[in-house]
């Protein structure tokens, strides 16, 4: 199978490249991709750059130049339950775009006709991952994460995405990946470890944090491959 692994920065996929050692690199609209094998798995590994926009067209362009059948999203966040500490492991059970905003049309934030304010992540996708998790004996926690294109470090802006989408972590990729995935039928799987808090220290926790959390998350991930069926 042909499984695609992304990040949205060099840091995030850094572990992954040093991990599957020998793999080609192919430049194509703007971005590296690398390909290898792996776990009995051919895999396509990229980072986006971050944000919404960067992010959906890698993750286009891996479905649509690289075939892949399934897509994994590997990368940091804010954490914003009390239950996620820097270092813990967050997996998407739905995704939304907390800075979508047309509610001067009575639509709900986050809402864009003909889509949905959450996208669900693949369920068997996040069955493996369980599994994973006990069998590493890893916590794991399974919640919503928002999207946005903001660094968010108010203690304000979070307390408002928590209130408005019931959100555990946020970041500013996941929910456009999910909506490539989602219109293109690819089964997807947005993991992220919690590089800060997203409040008043977030961009200092972040600087502190990023590499040691992107390890966690890379390191789940590949054990994740190596669970995958054919
Ligand atoms: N320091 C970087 C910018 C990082 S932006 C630079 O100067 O280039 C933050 C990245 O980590 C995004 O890819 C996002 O998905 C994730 N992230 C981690 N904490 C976040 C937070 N508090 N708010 C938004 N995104 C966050």
């Amino acid at each position: 199978m042909k499984i695609a692994i992304m990040g949205a920065m060099r840091e995030e996929i850094d572990p992954i490249l040093e991990t599957v050692g020998n793999y080609t690199t192919i430049e194509h609209a703007g971005n590296v991709f690398y390909e290898c094998t792996y776990g009995g798995h051919e895999l396509v590994i990229a980072y986006s750059k971050i944000g919404k926009v960067f992010s959906a067209i890698t993750a286009s362009v891996m479905i649509e130049r690289f075939h892949a059948e399934k897509l994994l999203f590997s990368g940091v966040a804010g954490g914003i339950s009390k239950d996620l500490k820097i270092g813990d492991l967050v997996m998407a059970s739905a995704l939304c775009q907390h800075d979508v905003d047309i509610t001067a049309f009575g639509h709900p934030f986050g809402f864009i006709p003909e889509g949905s304010v959450m996208i669900e992540a693949d369920k068997s996708l996040l069955a493996i991952a369980s599994k994973v998790a006990a069998d590493l004996s890893v916590k794991v926690k399974e919640g919503i994460i928002a999207t946005g294109d903001q660094f968010v470090a108010s203690a304000e802006r979070k307390a408002w995405i928590e209130a408005t989408f019931k959100a555990d972590a946020l970041e500013m990729e996941g929910a456009s990946v999910a909506c490539v995935c989602h219109n293109f039928n690819v089964p997807f799987f947005v993991l992220r470890a919690i590089s800060d808090t997203a409040d008043g220290d977030a961009g200092m926790d972040f600087d502190t944090f990023l590499k040691s959390s992107a390890k966690v998350s890379a390191k789940f991930i590949l054990t994740m491959v190596e669970h995958l069926g054919d």
